[in-house]
């Protein structure tokens, strides 16, 4: 597996790769990597000759305020999870050199990114955009993996590859969780144990929820209600938002059709976690 950082180096390598006519399978990641990216990775070599993953914390989809430098980076472990997943580049760009202090060019997926997590978070989609944009220019995949964990993401992902004529295909992977329902993220390190104990309500919500739907209850409104109500149980639980939108616009729905996606992000301290489910 071959390490590269310099972005002039990646690009030539990827276009020699185009030129003997292999298919580049692409997962962008900020690293700390977990069974989840595994499962991206896994897909990405199913669907692809070569397999690349970027291992790179983006500054500007964190705001001021929130734990860019906290969060947590371990360089060594992800080499070592991506030497035994079979990855054949890992893409690991020094931080100084991705923005230059005269960047000025941003993308913007207009209306999607300000709704769900769009609220609390502003700048966030447009930080994560950008990245995307100038990794994909980097990298030149044929096809790139992202997890449906981060269902808006996907979603304008997959609108700005549309927007700006990408020739990518977007593959999108189930959401891998622990035993106890809990979905995996790089962030589940900063819970206390007890926060992580409670943390797997948060999916059983969105199941019981489901489960209310197959049974019957359509109305919007009783699903929100039911889904805050078990929340709110949880002691020290914070939530920023739980909405059922269409998956498509995120568009509030009032009766639950299909292709309708619940999506809820809570706090535990500053710990913000998401999660969501499909009802098709
Ligand atoms: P991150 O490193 O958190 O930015 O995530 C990189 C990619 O991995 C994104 O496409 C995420 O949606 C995906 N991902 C993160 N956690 C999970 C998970 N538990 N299951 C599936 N995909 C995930």
């Amino acid at each position: 597996m071959k390490v590269i950082k310099d972005i002039r180096e990646m690009q030539s390598i990827s276009n020699a790769l185009k030129k003997e006519g292999k298919i580049i399978g692409f997962v962008p990641t900020m690293g700390f990597l977990h069974k989840g990216h595994i499962s991206l990775i896994t897909e990405s070599k199913k669907k692809s000759d070569v397999t690349v993953v970027s291992i790179y914390v983006n500054p500007t989809q964190f705001s001021p305020s929130e734990d860019f430098e906290k969060y947590p980076r371990d360089f060594k472990s992800d080499e070592n999870l991506c030497i035994n997943a079979g990855v054949d580049i890992v893409f690991y760009p020094n931080g100084d050199y991705m923005y230059s202090d005269e960047h000025k060019t941003f993308v913007i997926t207009e209306e999607l990114s300000t709704k769900l997590c769009g609220i609390s978070r502003p700048e966030h989609f447009r930080g994560v955009t950008t990245i995307v944009a100038k990794l994909f220019n980097i990298v030149n995949p044929n096809i790139a993996v992202f997890g449906q964990k981060d269902a808006q993401q996907s979603i304008i992902i997959k609108k700005m590859v549309e927007d700006l004529n990408f020739d990518i295909d977007i593959i999108i992977v189930p959401i891998v969780r622990e035993v106890d329902g809990l979905a995996l993220s790089s962030r589940n390190k900063y819970l206390s144990e007890k926060h992580r104990k409670d943390a797997p309500t948060i999916y059983s919500a969105l199941t019981k929820a489901k489960d209310l739907i197959k049974e019957g209850e359509k109305q919007s409104r009783n699903i929100l209600d039911f889904i805050n109500k078990t929340l709110l149980s949880v002691p020290d639980l914070k939530i920023d938002y739980v909405s059922i939108v269409n998956m498509q616009n995120f568009e509030k729905v009032e009766t639950i059709g299909t292709n309708t996606l619940i999506a809820v992000a809570v706090y535990f301290d500053s710990t913000r976690l998401i999660d969501n489910i499909l009802i098709n």
